[in-house]
């Protein structure tokens, strides 16, 4: 038989529509999912199915029992929300692909109350009048970072962009080409210019910017000095950086203010706990930056946000400025930033119940015997062929923040009797609670740094998961 024939045979034995929709095991799925939503899938496997016997991917049809397991789980997938939890073993404590920052329980708290209802979010409860959304944060901001005023906006990168719209639109923006960065995700410092409209000057060289070079790049049109901090990326050697103190110096002499892009961002000093050369905002203040802008999501530990601190007489305008409106933050960002806000009031507490500052600052320790603690629990309900093994490691912080930082950890290697390290990994990215983990030298690995205890339960069920798909094959 010619190939064209085969294929017609098995077109033709594919089962009509109508017949899989009376299969007694479809049938039961009705009681589960909105008949029309079945019926489209029933056409989507079947459709499926007939293209890949005519592109020849298929030799011979499933049977029955396949094609409703193929039902199945495309029903499951379609009804299963997109965005979900997952459990990050990558030991990347702010990973900007899995969410960044894990909210503290207060700020998850001030979300539940605010989203379920109505709230003061621009209503002056003393006067009962129209009030505004920036004022819940603003004097928290201020007490945290000796700032005279704050603003707040949805992320840095519109931060830097309203910042640099309010303050130089039309005129001169002087930077080192030491600092002209690309945080990933298309934010480059030098497009991000362009776009709002300011002209950028570049001094310096990549290696080497003095003071000198600003000073010389000065002229009747330059509207500010900027800084941005360089985040995912060292500059190491022969090197040297204009201080902030000395660009602000410069700045007042000349009557040119000084901004700093911060990038991550941190309210509490963290060399006491080993985490050394990030400065506070309020360092940076001090040092004579007119306005810093940070992430809400990166070391600060809350929500997607973007935060401007600095001179009451730079931060007005921006207040009123037409491009706030587009970048304003919404209400639940509102209410978890504020919550995680007031922890800072109590730097214990932040460091306790902050879960980006907890784990960021975990001891090997801790970490060890939270390994023990993770091994033991798994161990007790996991098959045979399930083993673990515990490697010692090195977390990052990630979030382009200490990008040489390297914090020792433990890791548990898990092995799956019969499947490859790749293929625990595939596998594990597609349970029901994803877990993202590494292969690293023929080793399936997760960093319990970033598990925290309540992930253990999920862990073990995505592990039992991948265990029976792994040894059904
Ligand atoms: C991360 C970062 C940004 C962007 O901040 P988002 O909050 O992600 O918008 C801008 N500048 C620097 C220096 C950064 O590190």
């Amino acid at each position: 038989m010619n190939v064209t024939v085969i294929k017609q045979n098995m077109l033709k034995n594919i089962p009509k529509v109508d017949r899989v929709l009376e299969w007694p095991q479809v049938q039961l799925l009705l009681g589960q999912y909105p008949r029309p939503e079945i019926l489209h899938v029933v056409r989507l496997i079947l459709d499926r199915l007939r293209d890949s016997v005519k592109n020849g991917a298929r030799t011979d049809l499933p049977d029955n029992r396949e094609i409703i397991g193929m039902i199945g789980s495309e029903l499951r997938s379609r009804t299963a929300p997109s965005l979900r939890k997952v459990i990050n073993g990558s030991g990347v404590v702010v990973h900007t692909n899995l969410g960044r920052s894990a909210l503290a329980d207060a700020a998850e708290a001030a979300i539940q109350t605010v989203s379920a209802g109505y709230s003061n979010l621009e209503f002056d409860l003393a006067t009962g009048e129209r009030g505004s959304r920036y004022s819940h944060v603003e004097g928290l901001l201020c007490e945290l970072t000796g700032s005279e005023a704050a603003l707040v906006v949805n992320n840095n990168a519109a931060a830097v962009i309203l910042a640099l719209s309010s303050l130089a639109t039309g005129r001169e923006v002087i930077v080192s080409r030491g600092e002209l960065v690309e945080i990933g995700g298309s934010f480059r410092i030098p497009d991000v210019m362009c776009q709002s409209g300011a002209r950028l000057v570049e001094v310096g060289c990549t290696n080497r910017t003095h003071i000198r070079d600003y000073q010389n790049a000065i002229t009747d049109t330059t509207s500010l000095f900027l800084k941005v901090h360089t985040s995912n990326f060292a500059i190491v050697g022969f090197t040297a950086e204009t201080r902030l103190e000395e660009m602000s110096a410069l700045g007042r002499e000349r009557g040119i203010p000084v901004m700093l892009d911060a990038g991550s961002g941190c309210l509490v000093d963290l060399a006491p706990y080993g985490i050394k050369g990030e400065p506070t905002i309020r360092r940076y203040l001090e040092a004579g930056a007119d306005v810093v802008t940070f992430s809400g999501d990166k070391l600060l530990g809350g929500p997607q946000a973007g935060i401007i601190v600095g001179k009451k007489e730079l931060i007005e305008p921006m207040k009123k400025h037409p491009l706030l409106r587009a970048l304003r933050m919404d209400k639940l960002s509102l209410a978890s930033l504020e919550a995680t806000l007031r922890l800072y009031r109590d730097e214990r507490k932040a460091m306790a119940e902050i879960p980006t500052l907890q784990m960021l600052t975990l001891s090997p320790k801790e970490l060890s015997s939270r390994a023990d603690r993770l091994m033991r629990y798994l161990r007790r309900q996991l098959p045979e062929n399930v083993t673990l093994a515990r490697h010692s490691g090195e977390s990052s912080a990630g979030g382009g923040s200490f990008p040489l930082l390297q914090l020792p950890t433990t890791l548990v290697e898990v092995r799956i009797a019969g499947a490859t390290p790749s293929r625990i990994e595939t596998t594990l990215r597609h349970t029901v609670t994803p877990v993202v983990g590494r292969v690293h030298r023929d080793r399936f690995l997760i960093d319990v740094r970033t598990i925290p205890e309540k992930d253990f339960p999920p862990l073990l069920a995505s592990l039992l998961e991948s265990a029976t798909i792994l040894t059904e094959k």
